[in-house]
């Protein structure tokens, strides 16, 4: 990627200003830490940060949620600036407001409408998916695009030269407005968009017969048209006419980032296009990957508030002192010398629990233990719970969402399993290296583009790699990457060692992303295709 090699010239000569400032406009239905759910909400709570600091005017726009809980808590920081505009779809005027805070040099602009007010996630609670999603969006996008011209901040609006970033299908009608309602009358002609995709997995996808509720003129339903699958059809005479908001700006923006550079390949092909893989090898030239940084303020383990013994590289005993104080969270017995194995994340197909579920009872016949954090499938969550009573000694199953957990149980464990089907890119790799948390994780995404499987005769006997790579994603192939894993961590405690500082010492800061993401923002705005 050129941008990389553009990043690492402007790194070594220390350029901290970009000398070429560019309005940014992030859309996103979640953002940390006011709305987080996984991996998207971390990216657009981080990235705008970095670019300002690099010198950009950001403005990050996300849907006020008040769910009842203390998330809300995070939104109290955000004023109502008085502009109120008409949002026309679903067949009505819908009144919304902005909310806003100026903080680490970021413009976060809420959008206020009642359907943001509810109990559970931005999408959805214990019932499923809200049934209004389709509209709860199509309004944030729209809301969106007028952000930039008619909300003041700091005195001024952003005005008509922006670039957008619209992040996956929740955002995915910025690029299709720009391009069919307000270019058509000569607003936002300068402006670009790039689609940034964290999950190809979700698009969006309705009746074809909602389109008419879009708000975009009648002749623009080609961008949309999408066909259901034969399986979700009602019955014989249903032709599956649908509707794909993510289809719609793959063919509408000027460019299209993926957060690694492997996802942005397994998405062109058939087994990770998710049906879309033939329109996205039709823009390959326009698509690039860009791995996440994470937020080097929250995880560092030298200064993490969540854990209770802070450490680094230089010195791991506060590591040992985490691993010992998890175990007795957990009511696990207080062993330093047992390997203890953890899993964080989402509990459904993609993070691959099945894999887990499968390969446990072979997993508990050895000295080792494993904690799990996550919610998901009600199935999965049941059954950890049911694992937890079966190997009283062993096992333990936190079902729920807590950041801390995930702090202290990134610290605390020796190993951080993911046996994830696809990952895009993945953020818990990354905390675990820079915890000395050695990842076991399967060969796909992003994961193959973090995690160097452990080999200990190269370079020059020294030894190299941060963890374990397995493929094909099996209980075969992940069991014989734990046991390596588990075998080091028992029997060859220098190359452990080892593998944890070279974890611990690579950089995956923002810094480093963001000029990756400024370098294609110029692709974007001085060579639209
Ligand atoms: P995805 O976005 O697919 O869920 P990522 O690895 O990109 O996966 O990001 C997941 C983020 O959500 C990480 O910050 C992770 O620590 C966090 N996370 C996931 N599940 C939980 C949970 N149960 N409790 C706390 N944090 C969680």
């Amino acid at each position: 990627l050129q941008g990389a090699q553009l990043a690492r010239s402007e790194l070594e000569e220390g350029n901290k200003r970009t000398s070429n400032p560019i309005n940014v406009i992030f859309v996103s239905s979640e953002v940390a830490p006011y709305s987080k759910t996984g991996g998207l909400g971390d990216v657009c709570g981080s990235l705008p940060i970095a670019l300002a600091e690099r010198g950009h005017r950001v403005m990050v726009v996300s849907p006020r949620y008040q769910n009842g809980t203390e998330n809300d808590e995070f939104f109290k920081g955000a004023f109502d600036v008085q502009c109120r505009i008409q949002v026309g779809c679903f067949g009505g005027l819908h009144e919304v407001a902005f909310f806003h805070e100026y903080r680490a040099g970021v413009d976060w602009v809420f959008v206020d409408h009642p359907s943001y007010h509810r109990p559970g996630t931005p999408y959805g609670d214990t019932r499923g998916a809200f049934g209004d999603n389709q509209f709860r969006f199509t309004l944030l996008c729209h809301a969106a695009c007028e952000a930039p011209l008619v909300v003041p901040l700091g005195g001024y609006t952003y005005g008509e030269q922006c670039l957008f970033v619209a992040n996956d299908w929740h955002a995915s009608l910025v690029p299709v407005l720009l391009a069919a309602k307000y270019r058509r009358h000569n607003v936002y002609t300068k402006s670009r968009c790039i689609l940034a995709i964290h999950n190809l997995a979700h698009q969006g996808v309705e009746a074809g017969t909602t389109y008419q509720n879009l708000g975009l003129p009648s002749d623009w339903y080609g961008a949309l048209e999408w066909v259901f699958p034969e399986w979700a059809r009602l019955h014989a005479l249903d032709k599956g006419e649908a509707v794909n908001h993510l289809k719609g700006a793959v063919v509408t923006a000027d460019r299209i980032l993926t957060v690694s550079q492997g996802y942005a390949w397994e998405i062109t092909t058939k087994e990770g296009g998710w049906g879309l893989d033939e329109l996205l090898r039709s823009r390959s030239a326009v698509i690039n990957g860009i791995t996440n940084g994470i937020d080097v303020e929250e995880w560092n383990p030298s200064t993490d508030k969540y854990i209770p013994s802070q450490y680094s590289v230089h010195d791991l005993s506060g590591k040992i002192e985490c691993k010992a104080a998890l175990q007795k969270e957990l009511g696990l017995p207080v062993r330093p010398e047992v390997p203890l194995i953890g899993f964080i994340g989402r509990l459904d197909y993609q993070k691959g629990p099945d894999i887990i579920q499968a390969s446990l009872p072979q997993l508990m016949e050895d000295d080792v233990q494993m904690v799990m954090l996550g919610s998901g499938y009600p199935d999965v969550e049941k059954w950890m719970q049911w694992a937890e009573s079966k190997y009283p000694q062993k096992f333990r199953g936190w079902v729920g969402f807590s950041v801390p957990v995930a702090h202290r149980i990134t610290a605390g464990c020796d190993i951080l399993l993911m046996p994830s089907r696809f990952e895009p890119c993945g953020l818990n790799q990354l905390f675990a290296m820079t915890y000395g948390t050695v990842p076991v994780v399967h060969c796909t995404g992003g994961l193959r583009d973090t995690v160097e499987t452990f080999n200990p005769v190269a370079n020059g006997g020294k030894g190299a790699g941060t963890g374990w790579a397995f493929s094909p994603l099996s209980k075969e192939a992940m069991m014989g990457a734990l046991w390596n894993a588990i075998l080091t961590y028992r029997q060859h405690k220098p190359e452990w060692k080892g593998i944890m500082e070279r974890g611990m010492s690579q950089d995956f800061s923002w810094e480093r992303a963001a000029l990756q993401y400024e370098q294609v923002f110029n692709w974007a705005l001085i060579d639209p295709p």
